[in-house]
């Protein structure tokens, strides 16, 4: 992953790129930025620059013996931790090292992966991904060894939110005195669920959104589409070099047809419906439900900015535009924070493990009736 391979974050890559020059390089960072900014190939393309035989000032080679194996991910310093599930072939205890196959074709395919796009390469769309206490036994294990190549082994930790306190604390000694010539970069897109004994043994890197002119520069040059068509894309993806992506391919979220139903049968009172509704989807899984209510209160945002601001500051394209359209003015000023103070109520509690069906069959009864005063 060469820096130039990643729109914007000009600061950033000059930050690293000085770091690294200088040998002011830190043995932890945390790389911090919501999907699709590029916190993941920004740490790829840190680490490989490290390593390069060959640096260039504002890039690495891309032609070393290093730089040609990280390209495909291959350098063997160079670690990576996933979260990960058993799935039907790998039962147990599952690791990273169980799906590197995967991860490598996976980031290779898109290094601007969402943990959805993961998910889906995995297969495993019923059971909530972790990294487990293995795999900190795995990170001890693989850093007590010496640098196969080069003068950095070097340890990616996507989506570190995912990693669970047991496996978080085992982490924290060798996070404090890390084995010389080692470095760790944690890259995760909400620091609020990781352990603040993490937090403080690393240095923060925050990684803002992609300016606008710079997405709409790459979008129009990479893909080739007119200049108009690239800086509305570019505005649309607010910073999300991912969501660019799906703007691109016209990707209508599949959360929406189901959304769309949902509404229609809350605002209609469809109670037989609702229960029909329910009782399936109380089978999926946990993380189907999360994405679920995470993309309601997405499409509810952007209901309630149509209201205040009008189409021009709605996030969103086709049948989905045309649904915040129609469904929009429904969702008044005074129902509207309401329903998303239940989406968010609800998304904790499937977090908690509720019970699904009292779970959705409640909030669609609550959410049915505040339609139904907000049409009065
Ligand atoms: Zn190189």
């Amino acid at each position: 992953m060469l820096f130039g391979q990643i729109p914007g974050q000009t600061e950033i890559k000059q930050h690293l790129i000085s770091t690294a020059q200088s040998g002011r390089i830190s043995h932890a960072r945390l790389f911090f930025g919501v999907e699709g900014v590029g916190a993941l190939p920004l740490a790829v393309a840190y680490a490989q620059y490290i390593n390069c035989e060959n640096k260039q000032p504002t890039d690495s080679c891309g032609q070393c013996s290093s730089c040609l194996k990280f390209e495909k991910l291959a350098h063997p310093d160079l670690h990576f931790v996933v979260p990960v599930a058993t799935t039907k072939k790998i039962t147990g205890k599952p690791t990273t090292d169980d799906f590197i196959t995967e991860w490598r074709e996976a980031f290779t395919t898109n290094p601007f992966l969402s943990l959805d796009d993961w998910l889906d390469k995995l297969d495993i769309e019923n059971k909530q991904v972790a990294i487990n206490v293995e795999e900190s036994q795995n990170i001890i294990k693989k850093l007590s060894l010496r640098a196969y190549e080069s003068e950095y082994k070097i340890m990616v930790v996507w989506m570190i939110e995912k990693m669970n306190a047991a496996a978080s604390n085992k982490l924290l000694k060798i996070l404090e005195e890390p084995p010389d010539k080692t470095l760790f970069i944690l890259v995760c897109e909400n620091s609020d669920s990781i352990l603040p004994t993490i937090i403080s043994r690393t240095q923060l890197l925050k990684i803002k959104p992609i300016e606008g002119a710079e997405m709409a520069q790459y979008l129009e040059f990479l893909h080739n589409i007119p200049a108009a068509q690239a800086k509305n894309i570019a505005f649309l993806a607010g910073g999300s070099y991912r969501e660019a992506q799906r703007l691109l391919n016209q990707e209508t979220d599949a959360n929406f047809p189901v959304f769309r139903q949902w509404m229609r049968d809350c605002y209609g009172n469809k109670v037989q419906s609702l229960y029909t509704w329910v009782e399936g989807f109380a089978k999926e899984g946990r993380e189907a439900q999360k994405s679920f209510l995470i993309y309601a209160l997405g499409v509810i945002r952007e209901c309630i900015m149509y209201n205040y601001l009008g189409e021009d500051k709605v996030k969103l394209t086709g049948e989905e535009l045309t649904f915040v359209k129609q469904f929009g003015p429904f969702v008044t000023n005074s129902i509207g924070p309401r329903i998303i103070a239940e989406l968010n109520r609800a998304c904790e509690h499937v977090e908690r493990n509720a019970n699904p069906k009292v779970l959705f069959l409640d909030i669609s009864l609550t959410v049915s009736d505040l339609l139904k005063q907000a049409s009065k």
